[in-house]
């Protein structure tokens, strides 16, 4: 039996068996659009439960007056008591902030890899309430790449660098590796690893987003702005507006 976007409601609700939900959670760590809209639900949920004199209901599809930037983190023990087996693309998706992204990286772990708009979190609003638990469960699980995906999407890029040195060599791991030294203002270092990862896989997306941040940071504008333009070819939606954005940014 396929489990997809109609199982959100029932699995938030705990009302799916344990096989069911096992699928679910396969197709959560795929469909950002469930990813989000069980956070936006958790989130709801977690505010009744904070007013539990008023009558409980389910309104979670409203006008939800969602913050611009929702961390689920808040919530996320939720979740947690809900899915005791997530899976630790499961937890990192639950992580990741619905309306904005933290970064301007790109990392390669294909739940924190979805376009949302661009913008700098003040420092200490990422890492808060529920997160360090999450934090620890994902680190349980032993997938190492699952736990630096959490700690670059909690604003941690110097542990996230670290678990991503340990890793074997892969495309994947030298791009995420150097979105986290871009993190930390270590542009060159940075390049060398995106320059490895490309030639270990051309083409390669992550890194070669990651490449036109690092030639821009280190002030190498035109080379920056044509790496740009080519990612406004060829990415998809989100994406490539914004390459084109930085693009022209970056034009004398
Ligand atoms: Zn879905």
């Amino acid at each position: 039996v396929k489990v997809g976007c109609e199982a959100l409601s029932p699995f938030a609700d705990g009302q799916l068996d344990e096989p069911a939900a096992l699928r679910f959670e396969q197709h959560l760590a795929l469909c950002p659009q469930c990813a989000r809209g069980l956070g936006e639900i958790l989130v709801l949920d977690d505010l009744v439960a904070r007013h539990a004199d008023r009558p409980r209901r389910r309104a979670w599809r409203g006008p939800a007056a969602i913050g611009a930037v929702l961390l689920v983190a808040a919530t996320v023990l939720l979740f947690l008591r809900r899915a005791p087996e997530a899976r630790p693309e499961v937890l990192v998706a639950s992580l990741v902030p619905s309306e904005l992204r933290g970064s301007e990286a790109r990392l390669s772990y294909g739940p924190a890899d979805v376009h949302r708009p661009f913008a700098p979190l003040r420092g200490g609003a990422r890492a808060a309430g529920g997160s360090v638990q999450v934090l620890g469960r994902i680190e349980e699980t032993g997938d190492r790449r699952a736990t630096a995906a959490a700690y670059f999407v909690l604003g941690m890029p110097a542990q996230a660098e670290v678990q991503l040195a340990l890793l074997p060599e892969s495309a994947d791991v030298l791009s995420d590796r150097a979105a986290a030294l871009l993190e930390l203002g270590r542009g060159l270092d940075a390049l060398a690893l995106l320059e490895r990862a490309l030639r270990l896989q051309p083409g390669h997306r992550q890194a070669s987003w990651n490449r036109a941040l690092a030639l821009r940071a280190l002030g190498r504008r035109g080379e920056a702005g044509r790496a740009f333009l080519a990612l406004a070819v060829s990415e998809g939606p989100g994406w490539a507006e914004e390459a084109r954005a930085k693009a022209r940014d970056l034009e004398p």
